[in-house]
């Protein structure tokens, strides 16, 4: 459905992440791990792409995508935005989505990608979903760590949920997995992998890794779900 609105809150992420939420039009259904377009105006040009909806179902008042601000002119427009601008929605669209139909599931992400894993981790913890998620995330620096604080509150919430940072570049006060997910992360942290439905998402070239990890793993490719973000 398509719906003109108007921006209710910005949210501050991380240095370079930000969260843009709308009223929830109670019309408006989707599955977590859905996308939306988005137009906004900058002056009177209007400008739309589109982006996860990093809200989920369970969330009733608000929709929300979150965007890495790159620099880019839409970022630019982005980032100027203000409570209250104009805006309009065409959503939902997507069949990167989980919905509880699985009893395992694994996830393994990098950076923005991890727009529909917070969707889904939200929704299973909000439905108090029986369903078991290991959810692995790479990060170059821990300060681009997005959702940080709410993965762990989740947990907390959430006995099924289990969420494993990893770091290329960590602090000496790191105590966390360092580099790139790998074959014996996987191993280790999701020892039952050969049970699990995979989601990945992120950078093209980081869910081609992630698809080729698991394959040499042994999992069939039907039970990996892929959503690439390009520009990134
Ligand atoms: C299904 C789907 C879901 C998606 N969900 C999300 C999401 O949840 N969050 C999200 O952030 N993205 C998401 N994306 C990606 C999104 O649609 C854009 O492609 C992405 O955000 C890049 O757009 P951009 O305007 O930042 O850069 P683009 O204009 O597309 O440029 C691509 C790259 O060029 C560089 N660049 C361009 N202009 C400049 C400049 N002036 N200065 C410096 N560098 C520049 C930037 O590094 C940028 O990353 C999704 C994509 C798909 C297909």
């Amino acid at each position: 459905m398509k719906f003109e609105t108007n921006v209710t809150d910005i949210i501050s992420r991380t240095y370079n992440v930000k969260s843009f939420r709308f009223p929830r039009v109670p019309s408006l259904h989707y599955k977590a791990g859905q996308f939306m377009f988005i137009t906004i105006k900058s002056g009177e040009e209007e400008m739309k792409k589109h982006f996860t909806i990093s809200s989920s179902p369970t969330e009733i008042d608000f929709i929300e995508f979150t965007k890495k601000l790159t620099g880019s002119k839409f970022s630019s427009a982005l980032d100027a935005l203000k409570v209250g601008d104009w805006a309009k929605i065409d959503a939902p669209y997507g069949v990167f989505t989980f919905e509880g139909e699985f009893e395992k599931i694994g996830m393994l992400s990098g950076g923005i990608g991890i727009t529909p894993l917070r969707s889904m981790c939200r929704y299973c913890t909000d439905i108090q979903s029986e369903t078991k998620i290991t959810l692995l995330y790479g990060n170059h620096f821990e300060k681009d760590i997005i959702f940080r604080r709410e993965f762990e509150e989740m947990q907390e919430r959430n006995k099924n949920l289990k969420v494993v940072f990893t770091v290329s570049e960590p602090s000496e006060s790191w105590t966390g997995y360092r580099g790139r997910i790998n074959a014996q992360m996987i191993e280790k942290e999701i020892p039952d992998y050969m049970e699990r439905v995979f989601y990945t998402c992120g950078p093209p070239r980081m869910v081609e890794a992630m698809e080729e990890l698991l394959k040499d793993l042994g999992v069939p490719e039907k039970r990996i779900k892929k959503e690439n973000f390009p520009g990134y």
